[in-house]
């Protein structure tokens, strides 16, 4: 299956979660167990000679192909969370949203600056989330921070908002 047959299994959702927005739905892509597989290849395929020991996802949806991804390559699976939900001393990281302020959070003890990493999210828009993620993992000073996606929404130039010497994959691009 190639990456076109993938993004044809992409739903998209008009006026969700408001007026104006399409929004690309990948639970079409994950039902889908030939898609499922084709995915997880592909994703994989990105980072196999990298030596990655950590795969950091952000809530929720970097918690669905994340851990396949840490899993296929041998290294272990990091959640970034929303404020409140992780039991044990955390960092913390606030974005703006279009409206309002968001946060994200880790475990102080999830990375260390031995760690080789890919940041995994489902889909890139402004680059608000991803840059926050970025930035918390940062503080461990790991070896090197790799930064995935499956979707990227070209239009809104979210790329540009990174360091330009930061590794940005994205599978499928609208
Ligand atoms: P950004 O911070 O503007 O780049 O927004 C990206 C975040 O919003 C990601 O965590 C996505 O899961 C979510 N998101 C925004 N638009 C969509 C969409 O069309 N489909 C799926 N997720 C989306």
């Amino acid at each position: 299956m190639s990456i076109e047959n993938i993004k044809e299994k992409i739903r998209d959702v008009k006026d969700f979660p408001q007026k104006g927005i399409i929004f690309r739905d990948l639970t079409t892509v994950f039902k889908d167990k030939d898609c499922l597989h084709a995915l997880s290849e592909e994703l994989t395929k990105l980072y196999k000679e990298k030596g990655i020991t950590k795969v950091v996802g952000i809530e929720s949806r970097g918690f669905i192909m994340g851990p396949i991804i840490a899993n296929n390559l041998g290294a272990g699976f990091v959640t970034l969370r929303k404020p409140g939900k992780l039991p044990a001393e955390t960092w913390s990281e606030s974005y703006e949203k279009e409206y309002g302020t968001d946060t994200i959070e880790i475990h102080k003890d999830a990375l260390n600056s031995e760690d080789i990493i890919v940041l995994h999210d489902d889909l890139l828009a402004t680059g608000g989330t991803m840059l926050a993620a970025y930035k918390l993992v940062k503080r461990f000073n790991p070896k090197k921070v790799y930064v995935n996606f499956i979707v990227e929404l070209e239009f809104l130039k979210g790329r540009d908002v990174f360091p330009p010497e930061v590794e940005i994959e994205a599978l499928i691009k609208y």
